[in-house]
């Protein structure tokens, strides 16, 4: 089976071609500036150099961006595909489902009309998801179309986790209530360190930190998230690159008031100049902080202590409420790649069980990384949205085929 995985965003498209067979990347690629001047389309076959095309045309508009990429796969000196109907399925990242999806769905109608109902919640985000819906359903008529949400993952959280203590008719009227982000990952990465471990997931205890651009962290009992992070938005929970994470409340009435700031102005600044830009000055990227505290940077310095005394306290509580725990997993592009962030995290956790080898997790690409003392395995697991995204859309399209 082949099948397109496409993320739309408001400005871009991402796409990735897997043969399912083998979960092979045949290709993949990233238009950007979509509507905007000077917009790109990068393409990758498999492992190769990538192919860039700046022409217009293939920039103008998500239906053009589409078009370009269609085309560039069944191309014939560079395409993987000879027609697109070898394409047996789409899988769209779909940001909000809101309460209505609990889980991937096949794109009908009544589900387009239930995502386009979710914009209120995701109105940077689902608008650019319903158009590569839309646009991949014209250019590809037939070809089953798969949702997959970012939130689903999250709708397993009791009630105590996810409502507000704010008045109950909010949640009622407005639906304001956590919601939590980066599901896909966090379930990937969970189904990974089950297979690892080689333990069926429904009787593990996990804590996966997505720790990125944009970080969340979850707690997963029994293969199910059972609290997470981030909430109504993804600028709760941990400090991020540019993002405040959680503050108290009241510092947005204070910063209307004394910087003569309009609420849309502070919006803005907890969103984009906040995080661990916000504090250092410097960058909202970890190595560039790592660099300048290791030259000396207070504030760089101070700005990573920030971040993983949070990401600490958040493992405190989630090992409180799983009442125990297997595996600590990090991933993202800090998880993944920051030595020094995972051991100013775990350092301290000892009491825990869990336990660092320091050795180990200096070792690149190293999975396990904990002492073979350590009670709770501690696992670096690189995350792969679209390939969880491409299972799920197989799965609903083998569902389907099968007679009930
Ligand atoms: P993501 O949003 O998952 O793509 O993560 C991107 C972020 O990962 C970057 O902004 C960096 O802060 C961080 N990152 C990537 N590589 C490294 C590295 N080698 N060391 C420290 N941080 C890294």
């Amino acid at each position: 089976m082949v099948v397109l995985v496409v993320n739309c965003g408001s400005s871009s498209l991402k796409f990735q071609l897997f043969d399912m067979r083998s979960e092979e990347v045949l290709a993949r690629g990233l238009v950007e500036r979509i509507g905007l001047s000077g917009g790109k389309f990068k393409y990758y076959r498999g492992t190769e150099e990538p192919i860039e095309f700046t022409d217009s045309q293939v920039y103008a508009s998500h239906a053009n961006a589409l078009e370009a990429v269609l085309k560039a796969l069944t191309q014939r000196d560079y395409g993987v595909i000879s027609d697109i109907s070898t394409i047996n399925a789409v899988g769209h990242r779909v940001a909000h489902g809101g309460e209505l999806f609990t889980a991937a769905t096949l794109i009908t109608e009544e589900v387009l009309r239930g995502i386009k109902d979710c914009i209120s919640l995701a109105p940077l985000h689902n608008p650019a998801n319903v158009t590569g819906i839309e646009e991949c359903m014209r250019l590809m008529p037939g070809t089953p179309q798969v949702a997959v949400f970012d939130t689903a993952f999250h709708q397993t959280m009791p009630e105590e986790a996810y409502l507000y203590a704010i008045p109950y008719a909010y949640y009622q009227k407005h639906k304001i209530r956590r919601y939590g982000f980066h599901g896909s990952s966090h379930r990937y990465v969970a189904e990974q360190a089950a297979e690892l471990l080689n333990k069926p997931l429904d009787r593990l205890k996990l804590i996966s930190c997505h720790l990125g651009n944009g970080s969340s962290i979850c707690a997963i009992k029994e293969g199910r998230s059972i609290d997470t992070s981030m909430g109504f938005t993804p600028l709760e929970g941990l400090p991020m690159g540019s993002r405040s994470g959680t503050i108290d409340p009241a510092i947005i009435e204070f910063l209307v008031k004394k910087e003569n700031m309009s609420l849309d102005g502070v919006m803005e600044v907890l969103n984009k100049k906040s995080g661990v830009y916000g504090i250092s000055g410097v960058s909202s990227d970890f190595r560039d902080l790592e660099q300048a505290a290791a030259g000396g940077n207070h504030l760089c310095d101070v700005a990573i202590q920030v971040f993983c005394r949070s990401v600490k306290k958040y493992i405190g509580s989630y090992y409180a409420l799983l009442e125990g725990l297997d595996a600590l997993i990090f991933t993202a592009g800090i998880g993944e790649n920051s030595a020094l962030v995972r051991e100013k995290i775990c350092t301290g956790l000892e009491h825990m069980g869990i336990k660092l080898d320091r050795r180990r997790n200096l070792t690149p690409d190293a999975i396990t990384v904990s002492a073979e003392d350590s009670k709770v395995k501690i696992m670096v697991i690189s995350t792969n949205e679209e390939l969880l995204i491409a299972r799920d859309a197989q799965k609903i399209i083998l569902q389907r085929s099968i007679p009930s």
